[in-house]
């Protein structure tokens, strides 16, 4: 189906395929029945725009997790570094501007609540049940083993985690995701719904 968005998404920088985002959308509107939405990875905000346009439906909130450091590939040097979104003052990574400029632009700021900092620090004091967890954060296995351990046990029973990045053949991208999209489903706590590109969809039972 062909969603609306407020604003055209190809005008934000990152890393979601259209069929992933509406995806979400969609899996974020029946969240909403069991608890809030929650994203570990938001970056300028593509993954934010089809969530939180799906929160805006039927008035649920998004928390979104990101330090706005970047990931290991977005450092400079790095195969996905972009120039614009370093900050030269600090030398560091910011995405945190850009991505305001976006949700502000998609008029989505009563739906959002940006939350800026480490997953693992934000998660510390972390006591809100939650319908969905979307796991878009760093790749390394400590990254996403952290994702994992500090979000996953915040989702409800008929709630949703939805993992990016799932690559079950090695030649095609790195193990991380794929490594907790299958310690989730060997818990038992979480059953495959489907797999939209490399967007793995599970629902906690
Ligand atoms: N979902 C985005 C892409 C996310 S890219 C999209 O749709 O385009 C990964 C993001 O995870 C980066 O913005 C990076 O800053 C963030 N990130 C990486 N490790 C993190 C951590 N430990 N805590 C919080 N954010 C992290
Ligand atoms: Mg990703």
């Amino acid at each position: 189906m062909s969603l609306k968005l407020p604003i055209d998404v190809h005008a934000i920088k990152g890393f979601l395929a259209a069929h992933e985002g509406e995806a979400l959308y969609h899996l974020a509107a029946e969240a909403s029945a069991f608890g809030s939405s929650l994203e570990v990875g938001s970056y300028c905000g593509k993954s934010t725009l089809y969530l939180a346009s799906a929160c805006k439906l039927v008035d649920s909130v998004l928390f979104a997790v990101d330090h706005h450091r970047g990931s290991e590939e977005h450092q400079p040097g790095e195969e996905y570094h972009d120039p614009e979104l370093f900050d030269e003052g600090v030398q560091l990574m910011d995405s945190f501007r850009t991505f305001r400029r976006n949700i502000r632009a998609a008029q989505l700021e009563e739906w959002v609540v940006p939350v800026v900092a480490p997953s693992a620090v934000a998660a510390r004091c972390w006591n809100t049940p939650l319908g969905l967890v979307f796991i878009d954060g760093g790749h390394s296995l400590e990254a996403a083993m952290t994702d994992y351990r500090s979000w996953a046990r915040h989702i409800v029973p008929g709630g949703y985690l939805a993992i990016h990045d799932i690559f079950p053949d090695p030649a095609d991208g790195g193990q991380a995701p794929y490594d907790i999209y299958k310690l989730a489903l060997a818990s038992a706590q979480f059953e495959l719904v489907e797999m939209v590109g490399t967007l793995g969809v599970l629902r906690r039972v």
